[in-house]
């Protein structure tokens, strides 16, 4: 196991889907860790099996409290700042919440950061993109936005302004900060509650339940496994020189909706049938989905040498494994 360049870290959402991986990895690798979590979409039961750690602090607290994080700030070398509102279904019920928490937590997060000279990870979307419809999305193109009143833009505009921060304070006063837009990123610990395609899926398989795929099942997605995108999280911020820059992590194995239930059905030996939902039943009226998304990895190899190595067969497997043990049924 590679060392970490930082003795100490502070995460925000770390009792989170992904937060509850990079904790872990961290401790893994000898850093003491504080966790920072509110508890909105993260839960104890993904970090239960840490709480013994000797080297990890819990916090139950908002990444929105100054006071939290003025006391913290300081008493770490790196911010990871993962707190955020998840899932377009999220997005499409809790819309004022969503745009308020992502937008206020970056910028308390970010001037505790500036504040006290600590360097920060920020975890932003490939939503960012938008429309954009040249794959691979490059970090550098044009994102195409679609129109205000559509609420799903809602996370797509609040993430875009984290990044236009972040990036505003390295540009003002060179605060070393570290962004990452995640692609679909699954595995072990995502919860179907907010809408998330492969937990979905395999809970619908393990239950007998049928798969629902929206719209024609034609949409693209490449997904990444969470223990890939932690290993990304855990290598960027030892660059020093990828400060003040964008970075794409995800996967380029694509996959289109309906392929991707076929194999879930597949690989849990499930009799569900597939059944197609118009979209508009599935989020309501005037949805936009995007037909495909791919990462272009360029930048993430020549800064930090990574490139995802699971493949989606068994990252399915890894979900399967997890959910299975989760819901005993
Ligand atoms: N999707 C689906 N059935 C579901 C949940 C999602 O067909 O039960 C589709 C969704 O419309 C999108 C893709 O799967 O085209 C990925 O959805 P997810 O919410 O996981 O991530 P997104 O790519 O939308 O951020």
């Amino acid at each position: 196991m590679s060392k970490f360049s930082y003795g100490s870290v502070l995460v925000t959402g770390g009792a989170g889907f992904i937060g509850s991986h990079l904790t872990e990895a961290l401790l893994a690798r000898d850093c003491r860790v504080t966790l920072l979590d509110d508890l909105s979409t993260g839960s104890w039961r993904n970090i239960a099996h840490l709480h013994d750690h000797k080297n990890l602090r819990v916090l139950k607290a908002s990444a929105l409290e100054p006071d939290v994080l003025d006391r913290e700030v300081p008493a770490h070398d790196l911010v990871y700042h993962l707190a955020s509102a998840v899932g377009v279904k999220l997005i499409i019920d809790q819309p004022v919440k969503t745009v308020e928490t992502i937008f206020r937590a970056a910028e308390t997060v970010l001037s505790a950061c500036s504040r006290y000279r600590r360097p920060v990870l920020l975890t932003s979307s490939s939503e960012v993109y938008g429309k954009l419809k040249e794959v691979p999305f490059r970090e550098d193109a044009d994102v195409v936005m679609g129109p205000t009143e559509k609420r799903r833009w809602a996370y797509a505009c609040a993430k875009a302004l984290d990044e236009f921060l972040a990036l505003a304070h390295f540009h003002e006063t060179r605060l070393p900060v570290f962004i990452v837009r995640l692609f679909n990123t699954v595995g072990p610990r995502q919860v179907s509650q907010y809408g998330m395609v492969l937990p979905n899926f395999v809970e619908q398989a393990l239950e007998g339940r049928p798969l629902t795929v929206y719209g024609d099942g034609t949409q693209q997605r490449c997904f990444c496994s969470v223990f890939d995108a932690v290993d990304a999280l855990i290598r960027l911020p030892q660059q020093a020189h990828a400060a003040g820059q964008v970075v794409n992590v995800g996967s380029q194995e694509e996959t289109s909706i309906l392929d991707l239930a076929k194999r879930v059905i597949k690989l849990t030996g499930s009799k569900s049938e597939i059944r197609l939902v118009p979209y508009e039943q599935a989020y309501g009226p005037g949805f936009d989905d995007m037909a495909r998304r791919v990462p272009d990895l360029t930048r993430a190899r020549d800064l930090m040498g990574w490139t995802p190595q699971r493949g989606l067969d068994e990252i399915i497997r890894d979900v399967i494994a997890d959910l299975r043990t989760r819901t005993p049924r």
